[in-house]
């Protein structure tokens, strides 16, 4: 039978099945206990409070910072025919009356208010008496100075619980995930033997694209403008800039709005609804803008400058593809956002160990633009969760753009900078290499150079972001004072020895971010219709995904219409037979079959289930020798080149072709470059010397079953440590790091409690490892690894310090 909980997320929301964790923290809530709940930014954290409130007898306060936007999300609940409504400043006293008579009569469910709101005597008088089951306590982090919001509010809400007759079920929500926030929360909330849920940080249907190199304006306006269609953000670090891009975007005909604190409240109301009713496809604006936005169909967050720390950057793209459609999210570094960041941070009137744990951030997000890894890899492993694989889905993954050897060029600038002895700035340097007669070129005799000039064919501002990316990948060091001095490093002076090539990527923006259909385009404008008559933001009506699902399944009746995710019986009521009309209208007048619609609806299913896969043992052992072989090539292990999961997946689906290729799980464009073409040669062969007939099929987005194997990577490792095999052996059986293994084990505990198999633990690491993985552990906490790791001398192995951590902390 199905629970309550499910029944109420179909007949109010219309979605289906609950989003990872949901569940688990509903029913804790609904057992009574207070919870702390951390997810991801569009992870869903509102039917985590909403649906408790629906069942519980009273009513359930919200508090949340933002009063903005209050309106549009008791909107929504009123849309779905739920009893919200919200208290703030931006409504009258009569309003507010009618509103509290709702509360007094039993007609309000859920109630939104700002922490502000806790100071009003009048209202603590009347809130007092009624029967509260739940303060929901939503951006739970701004309680903590150590968060990256603090509001001082929010050290209300303590006092107000402390008034109430009874003291009702707290939940508290965040995305915010370190560890020193977390226990703040718990600690200044008074909450009673919290339940902590920590759910999945990944956003799978992010791609994460870091660009170094080249000009970003060129960038970004070819990227807008092959992505007309589609709604975006825009970040830049100050006002001034989010002036001048807004301007210069809209004298070039985009429509784009802006939102920073300079402007008056007014206009920031204005701004934010022109984006979120969609009349605005673009929203340039600094970080003041965002908290609480619940615009599901954010298809790209572009920063134009580099945020000043990954908790701030996370949240921000987290803001991109709530409704889980595919979206982009794209960093445009160059050096000078890491003086600008370093200016604000000055600039604030932040006290000295504030400031301090600002450089700090700071320098970690500076680390995470310049990594060669997997960037979900480094991101995930910064708020301490195990991903343990490289994700496919960001530019270092997929290693975009083309290559070009630029050392030449990058010779002659180092060199230049070599010959001005290591003291000018960007602009003299510019100066010389392009050949100015201006009077300090000349006074400092840099026209007798036998560089000067030398850089004539670029223009002023290539040659600004030529310097640029040179520093951005550090083969030039900029060293502050006054102003800042260009000199030369290490790297630099392998490139002035040709021991080492600048290769650089060159970036071609092609893609679309999304593709539209013209159902698809005729049931948005439907919902842009009743969004005016009704007076709520479209994504209050139905969601693209909505939309996009009715669009590809043609529901002509109230069952189908159901089926659909996203649709309610209270908004079929509402909406339904227009919708369906117009789908009816669209089905006669293209003359499509039933048999198209039910292709349609296979396909669909497709995506649903599995790929199941029998390998070939032969062709498998042929392509795992082929895998050591370039393994020994290339100097690594084979598991580096490729897993043994993929090569068991190319030998039972017998890939062609390189375009075939790129379809088997797990292999990236770099796996292709790498050995694509000897694998292809090995399956062809193979294929041919056994008179193998193959039939192609594609994936289709569907998870791959080989040998019938349904578990996932983590719970073959447990179960294989159940049965008793030793870690050294799994590794070797499934290719999985031991200490990607201990992180499974170390996920286990946390959810299950105990364990009951032997791990020899001692064995990966000595005494002296030990104590110095335990002191860093009890200065920064044993959350997160990578931070760990970074304390630590180099030759101490993630697999040392998650062993020593399991043993301390966990097993002890
Ligand atoms: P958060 O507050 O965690 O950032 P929201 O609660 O605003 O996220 O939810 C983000 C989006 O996901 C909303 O559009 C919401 O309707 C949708 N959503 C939430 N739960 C589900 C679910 N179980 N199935 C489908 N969509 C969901």
């Amino acid at each position: 039978m199905k629970s309550k909980e499910l029944s109420l997320l179909e007949k109010y929301y219309g979605y289906k099945s609950f989003r990872k964790g949901q569940e688990n923290i509903i029913s804790t809530i609904l057992e009574g206990n207070d919870t702390l709940a951390i997810m991801p930014t569009g992870g869903g954290k509102s039917i985590c409070y909403q649906i408790p409130a629906l069942i519980f007898k009273g009513l359930t306060i919200v508090i949340s910072p933002l009063i903005s936007l209050m309106k549009d999300q008791v909107d929504s609940l009123k849309d779905m025919g739920i009893q919200g409504e919200f208290i703030n400043s931006s409504i009258s006293g009569i309003e507010e009356n009618n509103v509290i008579e709702n509360i007094k009569n039993g007609k309000c469910k859920i109630l939104y208010i700002a922490p502000e709101r806790l100071e009003s005597l009048n209202f603590l008088n009347v809130i007092s008496e009624c029967d509260i089951s739940q303060i929901a306590i939503d951006e739970a982090h701004c309680i903590s100075q150590w968060g990256h919001d603090f509001r001082t509010s929010y050290t209300k809400i303590v006092g107000f619980i402390k008034l109430l007759k009874n003291r009702p079920i707290i939940t508290a929500f965040t995305a915010t995930a370190s560890e020193e926030v977390r226990e703040d929360i718990i600690k200044l909330l008074n909450l009673n033997n919290a339940k902590v849920f920590i759910t999945g940080f990944d956003r799978e249907n992010l791609f994460i694209n870091v660009i170094k190199s080249g000009d970003k304006k060129n960038y970004l306006y070819n990227y807008i403008n092959n992505n007309k269609e589609s709604s975006g953000i825009i970040y830049a670090a100050t006002r001034k800039e989010v002036d001048k891009i807004y301007e210069e975007l809209n004298y070039n005909g985009f429509s784009a709005t802006k939102y920073h604190a300079g402007l008056s409240e007014k206009d920031r109301n204005k701004n934010q609804e022109d984006f979120i009713y969609d009349k605005s496809g673009i929203m340039v604006a600094t970080n003041a803008f965002g908290m609480g936005i619940d615009k599901p169909n954010i298809r790209f967050v572009v920063h134009y400058n580099m945020p000043k720390n990954i908790e701030g950057y996370y949240q921000e793209i987290g803001r991109a593809g709530r409704d889980g459609d595919k979206s982009e999210c794209i960093l445009l570094f160059s050096p000078q956002d890491v003086q600008i960041q370093k200016y604000l941070i000055e600039q604030s009137i932040e006290n000295f160990e504030r400031k301090n744990n600002q450089y700090r951030k700071l320098n970690e997000m500076t680390d995470f633009v310049y990594t060669n890894e997997c960037y979900r890899k480094y991101i995930l492993d910064y708020f301490g969760e195990n991903y343990g694989h490289e994700c496919e889905n960001c530019s270092n993954c997929l290693n975009e753009g083309e290559l070009v050897d630029k050392t030449i060029d990058a010779q002659k600038v180092l060199s230049c900078i070599y010959r001005m002895k290591n003291k000018f700035g960007t602009g003299m340097l510019m100066d010389v290499l392009r050949g100015s007669k201006n009077k300090k070129v000349l006074q400092f005799k840099f026209n007798e150079l036998s560089t000067y000039g030398i850089m004539k064919d670029y223009s002023n501002e290539e040659l600004k972001n030529f310097i640029n990316t040179l520093i951005s990948h550090r083969y030039i060091s900029v060293v502050n004072g006054t102003y800042p001095v260009l000199g030369l490093n290490q790297n630099s002076m392998k490139v002035l020895k040709s021991q080492e090539k600048v290769i650089f990527k060159e970036f071609k923006v092609e893609k679309k971010a999304k593709e539209d259909n013209k159902l698809y385009s005729i049931l948005k404008e439907i919902r842009r219709e009743f969004s005016i008559e009704n007076g709520v933001p479209p994504y209050v009506i139905f969601g693209d995904a909505t939309l996009k699902e009715m669009s590809a399944k043609y529901p002509m009746n109230k069952e189908d219409m159901l089926n659909i995710s996203g649709v309610g019986e209270i908004k079929y009521k509402k909406y339904g037979e227009r919708f369906e009309s117009e789908i009816k209208k669209f089905v006669k007048d293209n003359n499509i079959e039933l048999s198209d619609k039910t292709k349609k609806q296979e396909e669909i299913k497709m995506e649903n289930i599995h790929l199941e896969v029998n390998s070939d043992e032969k062709l498998f052992d042929r392509l795992d020798s082929l895998r050591n072989e370039i393994a020994k090539k290339e100097n690594t292990i084979p598991k580096m080149i490729m897993s043994k999961k993929s090569l068991k997946e190319i030998s039972g689906r017998y890939p062609r072709t390189i375009d075939q290729l790129k379809d088997i799980s797990g292999v990236g464009p770099k796996k292709i470059e790498l050995c694509g073409e000897k694998l292809i040669f090995t399956v062809n062969d193979y294929i041919l010397e056994n008179h193998i007939e193959v039939t192609w099929i594609n994936r289709k987005k569907r998870n791959v079953i080989i040998d019938g194997e349904h578990r996932e990577d983590n719970e073959i490792a447990i179960d294989m440590l159940k049965e008793g095999k030793k870690l050294s052996e799994i590794f070797e059986e499934i290719e999985i790091s031991i200490s990607t293994i201990l992180g499974y084990v170390t996920d286990y505990i946390k959810e299950f409690g105990e364990i009951n198999f032997n791990l020899n633990l001692e064995d990966l690491y000595n005494k002296e490892e030990e104590v110095q993985i335990i002191d860093v552990c009890e200065k920064i906490g044993y959350e997160k690894i990578s931070a760990i790791k970074k304390q630590l001398p180099s030759f101490i192995k993630y697999e040392s310090i998650r062993a020593v951590i399991l043993k301390k902390y966990y097993l002890n």
